[in-house]
């Protein structure tokens, strides 16, 4: 039978550890499963490693590993699969199944609303009131751990209103006890302004520790500032046998697959306002003291798990789209990068070549309006370097070149972010002589102009002087102009440009599907919209164009 080891996190309360330890005791004497370990992520002994060590020994190739937390937070979604890696790493062949976080459950808020109703229960109440009584006039304010996870926070706040859900409080409110806001003072105080004379702080957590500790204290200290107030703390939800039922649960569920958490609203998924940083951040694990591969730094970092070399960015130039277009010095610094940021027509190709740990964001899935995007994207650049990692931005072309390279140089320059740039072949000059034009050529043409058609000649943000361009006898490569390509020609034309002048439109360069298009300055425009060219595409005219090669080539 598949055997299963509780995870938890660690704690320095030697209460909270006595609690994991006979909840562990709890379920194995339950017999409904063969073999049961449970071990600590840090700081507790015994560690994970020699929790999974027992079962391995005992021949378990397949566990369940089931998370003892509350919310899916950073350390049931990162620190604790980071660390069964690493145990796969040690048993190599080992498979685990991996548990849902415990809450929210309705054998959770029964737990709840007997240490709730137990703090009551010590309530004056003159001996002859009612429970229901005493409920209809207490409030309860629900204490969470707190995370810098905004989706593990509403979880907390879906709990306080299940809760008060047919139970008769007069209301129930959610609170942290770190990290998030309200604060257990906040909280109590907002009850206190909405008429409430009596309060019972129920802390959402499984086992004594520090943070419980510290809301006992803290509602101590308000209801000394508060002496009309009727401030209690109910217990931990504590090792007891709806817990044990609600792991059995777990532990059956994540035999059955199709665990699932909550992923719509996952900070390392979606992008959510202020948490730029952890789309798609890897895991590392935590070192146990315990753990043979552990430097246990002192002051664990629950923020960011970070390692401590300087950080750094480099924008690089990936060139028009093959992988073996990009520079030598650009391929170096992707292949030791830690996190690569790529953009829609960065080449994909390397992106296979990457190591398997690489965290690729792709800067294009980034939601919300453009301008906006751009400040995420430099956002998540400045957060992994100050978290220590090696960042490549990695674009399409050169990073200049259109590409708004100098706006994320600018961006890490003003956070004190070290930067570099790594220039890139761009496709203004690649995409022509992939399809055979020479952008100059002796004795043709001594200059080439690189314009941006993204906007249409008239409109009022134009920054290019089309008349200028028109008068100009070398050779003009537009990008961006899809569609603005007939009204480009006809304003060149309208100045100057003579209406025959070759024009190649390169759609796809460098790509199987490259093709190439010919036509007169006067007819570009058409031609363009009748063979259905897309982007992204350049627009190559001048005498130079009339020397495209045609013959065969390798
Ligand atoms: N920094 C990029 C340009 C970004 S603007 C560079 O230096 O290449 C995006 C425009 O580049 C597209 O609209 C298109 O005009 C052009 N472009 C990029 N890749 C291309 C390709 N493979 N083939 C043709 N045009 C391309």
């Amino acid at each position: 039978m598949t055997g299963l080891v509780i995870v938890g996190h660690g704690t320095r309360s030697a209460a909270g550890v006595e609690q994991f330890a006979a909840l562990v005791e709890r379920v194995r004497h339950r017999g409904d499963i063969g073999d049961v370990e449970g071990g600590f992520i840090e700081l507790s002994r015994p560690p994970l490693t020699d929790a999974v060590g027992a079962l391995v020994a005992r021949e378990h190739r397949a566990l369940v590993a089931l998370p003892l937390v509350l919310t899916g937070a950073g350390h049931g979604k990162g620190d604790i699969p980071a660390a069964m890696a690493r145990e796969q790493q040690r048993h190599p062949g080992l498979s685990y199944r991996y548990g849902r976080p415990l809450g929210p459950h309705p054998l959770l808020h029964d737990a709840l609303e007997q240490r709730i109703d137990a703090a009551l229960a010590g309530a004056d109440r003159g001996g002859t009131e009612p429970a229901g009584a005493d409920r209809a006039g207490t409030w309860v304010a629900l204490i969470g751990r707190g995370s810098t996870d905004p989706d593990a926070n509403a979880e907390v706040a879906k709990v306080a209103r299940l809760l008060w859900e047919g139970r008769g409080y007069a209301g129930v409110e959610p609170g942290f006890i770190s990290l998030a806001q309200p604060s257990v003072p906040a909280v109590l105080e907002r009850l206190r302004r909405l008429g409430a004379r009596r309060i019972v702080v129920a802390p959402y957590f499984l086992f004594a520790g520090v943070l419980p500790d510290r809301i006992v204290a803290q509602s101590a200290e308000f209801a000394a500032a508060h002496p009309d107030l009727d401030v209690r703390v109910a217990e931990v939800i504590g090792d007891c046998d709806a817990l044990a039922d609600l792991v059995l649960e777990r532990y059956a569920e994540a035999l059955g697959g199709d665990i699932r958490m909550n992923c719509d609203t996952c900070a390392y998924r979606v992008l959510m306002p202020g948490y730029a940083d952890k789309v798609g951040r890897p895991q590392r694990p935590h070192d146990h003291p315990d753990d043979p591969v552990g430097h246990h730094h002192h002051g664990h970092d629950h923020h960011g798990h970070a390692h401590h070399d300087p950080g750094s960015v480099a924008v690089v130039g990936g060139g028009p789209g093959p992988d073996d277009l990009i520079t030598v010095r650009g391929k170096g610094l992707l292949d030791a990068a830690d996190v690569v940021v790529v953009d829609r027509l960065a080449p994909q190709g390397l992106l296979a070549g990457l190591r398997p740990d690489v965290l690729v964001v792709d800067a294009a899935k980034v939601p919300r309006g453009p301008s906006m995007a751009q400040e995420a994207i430099n956002a998540a650049l400045v957060s992994h370097a100050r978290a220590g990692r090696r960042v490549v931005r990695l674009k399409g072309g050169d990073p200049y070149v259109f590409g708004r390279g100098h706006e994320e140089v600018q961006a890490c320059v003003a956070a004190g972010v070290p930067v570099t740039v790594v220039p890139g072949v761009s496709s203004a000059l690649a995409a022509p002589a992939l399809a055979g034009v020479p952008v100059t050529h002796r004795g043709v043409a001594h200059d080439v102009t690189v314009v941006s058609g993204h906007l249409p000649p008239g409109h009022p943000d134009s920054l290019v002087d089309w008349a200028a361009l028109a008068r100009a006898r070398g050779t003009v490569v537009l990008l961006m102009a899809v569609d603005t390509i007939a009204k480009i020609a006809s304003v060149l034309i309208e100045h100057g440009r003579a209406p025959e002048t070759p024009v190649l439109a390169v759609q796809d360069a460098g790509q199987a599907d490259q093709r190439s298009l010919p036509a007169r300055l006067d007819e570009i425009g058409a031609v363009a919209a009748q063979e259905g060219v897309g982007p992204p595409a350049v627009f190559v005219l001048g005498p130079v164009v009339a020397l495209t090669t045609t013959g065969p080539t390798v």
